[in-house]
């Protein structure tokens, strides 16, 4: 027997896939969304969310998960655990390849995500959470009036240490070469009183307090070898993002770093193939840009749908 045709797959259950599920089958679509895991994306590893709209206080990241779940399926969304491997977009119809099976679309939203690239220290799983974050925006309202470090030396990086300085009472922003690859702009903006930078630098242990927490880091100068402790109650990564899009290389246009080439329109350029949330280049990676993503890319297959 011939696999069902759907009208939209989804591949991913973060904000955006489950925005985008909710959208396509809302508007009468049968919709299926694939993932690898369980549903919720990044925002189900966090209990600490602050800034979603309509969830004043701190909501935990696998409740609000939840809702999104529920409220897809409550549209019929059709939610399977399986990793997709690979996609095929030839014609009219796609395929996505799984390990049990081929699934068929008329349409696809591709909502993958992305993860942050660690440092690859051995406590620093661990004290994420705890002192460890890779998401300034996500997290630096918890290190008000408090001091901490940013590793990096791209614009993230040297954003973050602008949007903390306003924050923080003092911000070191570390980095392993001797200038900035970021945009010129921030050497300006990084010209205040409590930043400070230390070049030619890399975190060598990340230090605990007795209460599991982070206490600071221990740096090593490269040049020199020298090593240095800097007392920090917040560490913050930004050394980069790993978008998961592997499995669509060579369907789908990727950038040079691996991100959907797809704008804020969240056209891939294959036709029937949308890109949505953090897998696409954009400036802001958040939950609420990631379901606003979601929303866009189902506006944009239903309209490819009904041949507009
Ligand atoms: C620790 C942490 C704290 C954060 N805190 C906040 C915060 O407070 N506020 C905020 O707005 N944002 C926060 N963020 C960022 C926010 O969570 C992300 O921007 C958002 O989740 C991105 O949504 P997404 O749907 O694009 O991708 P993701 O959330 O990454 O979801 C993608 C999903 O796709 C699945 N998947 C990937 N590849 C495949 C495949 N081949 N087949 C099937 N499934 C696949 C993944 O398992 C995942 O579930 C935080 C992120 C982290 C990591």
């Amino acid at each position: 027997m011939e696999e069902k045709l759907w009208d939209a797959a989804v591949v991913g259950a973060g904000p955006a896939g489950m925005t985008a599920a909710l959208y396509c089958a809302r508007a009468g679509f049968s919709t299926l969304m694939l993932e690898k895991l369980s549903p919720g994306g990044q925002m189900a590893t966090t209990n600490e969310i602050e800034n979603y709209p309509g969830f004043p206080g701190v909501t935990d990241g696998f409740e609000l998960a939840e809702r999104m779940r529920a409220q897809a399926e409550s549209f019929g969304v059709q939610t399977e655990n399986a990793e997709v491997l690979a996609l095929r977009t030839g014609g009219e119809e796609k395929v996505l390849v799984t390990k049990k099976s081929e699934i068929r679309a008329r349409s696809v939203i591709l909502a993958p995500g992305a993860a942050p690239r660690e440092l690859g220290l051995p406590n620093e799983a661990a004290l994420r959470g705890k002192g460890v974050s890779y998401c300034a925006t996500c997290d630096g309202a918890f290190y008000r009036k408090k001091t901490v470090a940013v590793i990096g030396g791209g614009d993230t990086a040297a954003a973050d240490a602008v949007f903390l300085s306003g924050l923080c009472e003092k911000v070191y922003l570390v980095h392993r070469r001797d200038k900035l690859r970021a945009s010129g702009g921030y050497t300006k903006k990084l010209q205040k009183e409590n930043v400070e930078t230390v070049w030619d630098s890399v975190v060598e242990e990340i230090l605990e307090n007795e209460k599991g927490r982070v206490a600071g880091v221990l740096l090593r100068n490269v040049k020199t070898g020298e090593t240095r402790a800097l007392a920090v109650s917040g560490v913050f990564i930004a050394v980069g993002n790993i978008p998961a899009t592997d499995f669509a290389k060579g369907a789908v246009p990727l950038d040079e770093a691996g991100y959907f080439t797809a704008g804020e329109d969240t056209e891939t350029g294959v036709p029937g193939v949308f890109a949505a949330g953090d897998c696409r280049r954009k400036p802001l990676r958040q939950i609420v840009t990631a379901a606003a993503d979601g929303a866009v890319a189902a506006y944009a297959a239903e309209r490819y749908l009904r041949g507009e």
